[in-house]
């Protein structure tokens, strides 16, 4: 059997993450984490066409309802939230239903803040049908949705009860999300596994062919150093910070490219090239370190270099307005080593101007 469990422990809030192919219509695996009756399914207009039958049939034995959001980022908005209330009211859901997150990280996201809010908080379950979902947004809690003054600023930690990572999904999914996808799966491998970073640099192939055994492979994995993470820091107050490699360059192109031109995970990879190249300037890892995470990234089909037109200053002004930015200064995660992350301020200011400015080394 290829499927494989772990678990996110968090006292009596710990969940199982199931990983491998055809878990969408096993209903075994939703029974554990439905407590009352009513449950409704909640996915975008995408991904509803291609899976929402299979959930609810898997679900048929519980009061079943289905609502179905528009697609995009754009939408992830109170209003759009408020839709979810206006349904689970008029449907009278109580305190014990169970909300269940069918699509990528905007439907989870939203789903998962929307069961925070609920009558002060009720279960939800994330089926997460992106690569990025899978590995990332689906576990650890935080919920939320945007607001026209930022991104994710309105939301909370709420943790679901199960995640059910059905690598099957990812058959529909297009090429450059997928891609998006594995710059997170290599991020683990840069903050805190060196031996999975390998694994990638021999297996990324067959990542990008979608073998089924190397992406539960490689979901597995993900889903372990993030689960260890959070485990460790849920509500971000140390540690959990280093999830956020490549994030403040990544944030920053994002927003200075404006949103959508770039998929987040493209900014990531070219981020975490520049936290690479940032971290090799202060001696801490070698160029052909630099050279090998820019191949990796460059492999899965991702960028390994800003866009030329944010200038140095540009950058640090779009860093600084970055959520992560510490009173106490700007505060990044660089790397040690390959598998070995650090969250530092001390850091010297010329080489990170060197950094922006795509100096040669
Ligand atoms: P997304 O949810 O927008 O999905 C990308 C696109 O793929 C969408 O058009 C979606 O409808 C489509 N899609 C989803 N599954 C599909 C499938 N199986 N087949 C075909 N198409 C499919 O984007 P995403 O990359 O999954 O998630 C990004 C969001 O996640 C952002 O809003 C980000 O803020 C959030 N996020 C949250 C966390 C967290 O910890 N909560 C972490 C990372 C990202
Ligand atoms: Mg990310």
């Amino acid at each position: 059997m290829i499927k494989q469990t772990l678990q996110l422990e968090l006292g009596e809030r710990s969940y199982p993450i199931h990983i491998g192919p055809g878990l969408l219509s096993l209903t075994a695996l939703y029974e554990p984490a439905i407590r009352g009756r009513q449950v409704m399914v909640v996915s975008n207009n995408t991904v509803a066409p291609l899976y929402m039958d299979t959930v609810c049939e898997a679900l048929q034995d519980y009061r079943l309802e289905r609502l179905i959001l528009p697609d995009g980022e754009q939408y992830k908005t109170l209003e759009v939230l408020n839709t979810i209330f206006d349904a689970l009211l008029e449907k009278r859901f109580n305190r014990s239903c169970c909300l269940v997150a069918l699509g990528g990280g905007v439907v989870g996201d939203m789903v998962g803040f929307a069961a925070a809010c609920y009558q002060r908080g009720v279960d939800f379950i994330q089926i997460p049908t992106t690569l990025l979902a899978q590995v990332d947004s689906s576990v650890g809690g935080k919920t939320g949705v945007n607001h026209p003054l930022g991104k994710n600023m309105i939301g909370a930690f709420h943790q679901p009860r199960l995640v059910l990572a059905d690598t099957d999904t990812l058959s529909t999914l297009d090429d450059r999300q997928l891609s998006a996808g594995i710059a997170e799966v290599i991020k683990y491998g840069l903050i805190e596994d060196r031996e999975f970073f390998e694994w990638l640099e021999a297996n990324i192939t067959r990542l990008l062919e979608r073998d089924t055994e190397a992406l539960v492979y490689a979901i597995e994995r993900s889903c372990r150093c993030k689960a260890e993470i959070v485990a460790a820091d849920e509500r971000e107050s140390g540690k959990r910070a280093l999830l956020n490699l490549g994030h403040t360059f990544g944030h920053a192109i994002e927003t200075g490219m404006g949103y959508g031109n770039w998929l987040h995970g493209e900014a990531v990879a070219a981020g975490m090239a520049m936290a690479a190249d940032l971290s090799a300037r202060h001696g801490w890892i070698d160029n052909t370190d630099v050279s090998r995470i820019r191949a990796l990234l460059k492999k899965a089909g991702l960028p390994t270099d800003p866009p030329g037109d944010i200038s140095s200053d540009r950058f640090l002004e779009l860093m600084a307005v970055d959520k992560k930015a510490m009173d106490d200064g700007l505060r990044l995660v660089l790397l040690d080593a390959i598998g070995a992350a650090k969250i530092t301020a001390d850091y010297d200011h010329g080489h990170l101007d060197e950094t922006l400015s795509r100096k040669l080394p």
